[in-house]
């Protein structure tokens, strides 16, 4: 294990974290995924420096919580064994479904883009998710795959609110540049918010998907809040909420998430729900 430290450059903050960089190398590169649209998951890292409060990869693949955004894992042979598997293994892969394949570590490691260098030698259809603009370091790459996707999670447009849920990924504004260029240049893309925070105001929701339509994305993916043991407790810590029961208000959730879809509709975005 070794130690690098990390600037992370969000929108104008600069928080110096350590992060604990460690090989986890891994006897599978391409599982098969259960989520809709993919066939295949690709995650080159365990561990995500973003650390959002509401994530729940950690859970999925059994590793703490409290060192998930401080310990992350880079699979040093996953290109390599990508390049093997590719030879048989056909369908649309999701790049990212349990790591944010273009974190920090990625500026430094270069494992994602290895990666996609072996999926368009194979013609493999693609779809990356991300919360990072540091995709478009790749965007030649990612377009020259068969038929790619990119999505990007704009959770709230609120830079206050994200820097508390999202402390380690780049700016809402940075994030919405990310899209209008990956728009702009014809990449099939949308906007993931995901989770839908149901304590949030109907306003905030209408300036993120004013936001989100700025870009020229025309689609909207949206997911629920999935609850699991202390993520109340985060959020209080965080400060983000102030009282209990505001992550569990079902009447509430329900009623956000029929607002948003309405307000796509008013706006001309689709709605998609996922998962
Ligand atoms: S970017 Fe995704 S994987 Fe990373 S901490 Fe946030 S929700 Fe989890």
């Amino acid at each position: 294990m070794f130690d690098l430290d990390f600037f992370i450059d969000g929108s104008g903050r600069k928080d110096e974290i350590k992060v604990k960089v460690y090989e986890a190398k891994c006897s599978v590169a391409l599982p098969k995924s259960s989520l809709p649209g993919l066939d295949l998951a690709l995650n080159p890292y365990v561990g995500c420096e973003h650390g959002c409060l509401y994530c729940f990869a950690p859970d999925i693949v059994k590793r703490p919580r409290e060192t998930w955004a401080t310990e992350v894992g880079y699979r040093s042979n996953i290109p390599v064994l990508l390049n093997k598997e590719l030879r048989t293994k056909r369908g649309t892969i999701g790049i990212g479904t349990v790591t944010d394949p273009y974190q920090p570590l990625e500026k430094v490691l270069l494992l994602t883009r290895k990666c996609l260098m072996e999926i368009v030698r194979h013609d493999n259809p693609i779809s990356v998710q991300t919360k990072s603009d540091l995709v478009l370091r790749d965007i030649e790459l990612i377009s020259s795959s068969a038929r790619p996707e990119v999505g990007i999670t704009i959770t709230t447009s609120d830079e206050s609110l994200a820097l508390k849920v999202e402390p380690g990924a780049p700016s809402p504004r940075r994030r919405l540049e990310a899209l209008s260029k990956i728009s702009e240049q014809g990449i099939n893309c949308y906007a993931m918010i995901g989770p839908v925070l149901p304590f949030v105001g109907e306003e905030e929701v209408t300036s993120t998907l004013e936001a989100i339509g700025s870009t020229g994305c025309r689609r909207v993916m949206v997911d629920r809040l999935r609850m699991r043991p202390g993520l109340e407790e985060a959020f209080l810590g965080s400060k983000v909420v102030w009282t209990t029961g505001c992550l569990t208000d079902t009447v509430r959730m329900g009623t956000l998430s029929r607002y948003v879809r309405d307000e796509c509709v008013r706006m001309g975005l689709k709605f998609e729900t996922a998962f």
